[in-house]
């Protein structure tokens, strides 16, 4: 056994500190960036944040409402081939730079992986997700699906270690998702005590990535816009947002009412909700490691974004960071003993 005394942060355990700048206005910040991925060499443009794979967020409905803003989604992997073929059907053009296909490492997805590609060739993105990245069955399913598919942009995870970021990147991936166990309706900390808080999660792993060229996904963990803020101020290059996009008209999940309120149903994805949906329970040698609960109804997602991307452009005023590229490099965290004032709350 051996401990190391170094201590990791979370987004609760900073703030940004502000600078001097020079710029007049929230509307001079530009949110978009660009970039060239490390082994499919595919370049993509548009604001990095992402709809997380899960089956009450990643929905086509989510991709379509998100992709006006230039938003990207993983949609979730419980679509059949058949609801890929009507979405596309109807799909606007550009839509394919915005949207992942999300996929398991068993034989069956690898199937219907290839399936969808045979039938939509146009699409580029693959999400291979597995709870725990650290695993060789893992690291060897990434080989193999860049041996298949040269020229898409995979992205992998979830891992919370620069090393296991080089291994990944190395292996074929393009973009490493990085997280394990900050998410609102995860409980693989609860369960199993092995996590990593995410802010010292996106800066190691950050600078493992661009080291060899290559990008991280921050992925969990974001409750607020200021924790969005926050995420690419540690050097993510992309922020994955489950919980945030819950509730909205675009989300999954039943709309429930109670004493006059509407709520929508949100889990994990290794919740027993989730496991029941599509598995058919839990298989008996596992625990769930998720939860189920119920978000506050809040219509259009629309909105919420403009609360999200208002708020990142204002932090970059706040440090003098003219586009979302510059914002890492002008970022000092400071740590700190409270964060927001709770009397109203
Ligand atoms: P959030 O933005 O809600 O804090 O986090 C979303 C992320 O939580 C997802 O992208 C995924 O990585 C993770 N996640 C989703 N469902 C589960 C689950 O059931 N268990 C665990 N451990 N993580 C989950």
């Amino acid at each position: 056994m051996r401990i190391e005394y170094d201590i990791k942060l979370g987004f609760k355990d900073v703030m940004i500190r502000p600078k001097r700048s020079t710029l007049k206005s929230r509307s001079q910040v530009n949110l978009e960036r660009e970039f060239k991925f490390l082994n499919s060499q595919i370049e993509w443009s548009g604001i990095p944040i992402m709809a997380a794979n899960m089956d009450t967020v990643g929905t086509f409905e989510m991709a379509e409402a998100l992709f006006r803003h230039n938003l990207f989604t993983a949609i979730h992997k419980h679509y059949s081939i058949q609801e890929w073929n009507d979405f596309l059907l109807n799909a606007p053009s550009g839509l394919e730079n915005y949207i992942a296909i999300s996929t398991g490492t068993g034989k069956q997805d690898s199937e219907k992986l290839a399936a969808i590609f045979n039938s939509h060739p146009q699409l580029k993105f693959i999400c291979i997700d597995v709870a725990n990245g650290y695993s060789e069955h893992f690291v060897n399913f990434v080989k193999r699906t860049r041996d298949l598919y040269p020229n898409k942009v995979i992205i992998a995870g979830n891992v919370v270690t620069g090393e296991m970021v080089e291994e990944l990147l190395l292996s074929g991936a393009d973009l490493v998702k990085v997280g394990i166990g900050p998410g609102s309706v995860c409980t693989t900390r609860v369960k199993t005590g092995v996590g990593y808080p995410q802010l010292s999660a996106i800066i190691e792993c950050a600078d493992a990535a661009h080291g060899l060229g290559g990008q991280i996904i921050s992925d969990g963990g974001c409750a607020i816009p200021g924790d969005v803020a926050k995420a690419f101020g540690a050097g993510a290059d992309f922020v994955m947002l489950g919980g945030m996009f819950a509730g909205h008209d675009e989300s999954g999940g039943e709309l429930i009412e109670l004493n006059g309120i509407s709520y929508k149903k949100f889990y994990g994805m290794s919740s027993q909700t989730a496991m029941d949906k599509h598995v058919g329970g839990v298989a008996d040698y596992r625990a769930s490691e998720g939860k189920t609960v119920k978000v506050p109804y809040k219509g259009k997602v629309n909105t919420t974004l403009q609360d999200i991307l208002g708020g990142l452009r204002s932090t970059c005023t706040y440090v003098g960071a003219q586009r979302l590229k510059e914002l890492t490099k002008r970022t000092t965290f400071i740590r700190v003993a409270e964060q927001e004032n709770r009397v109203y709350d």
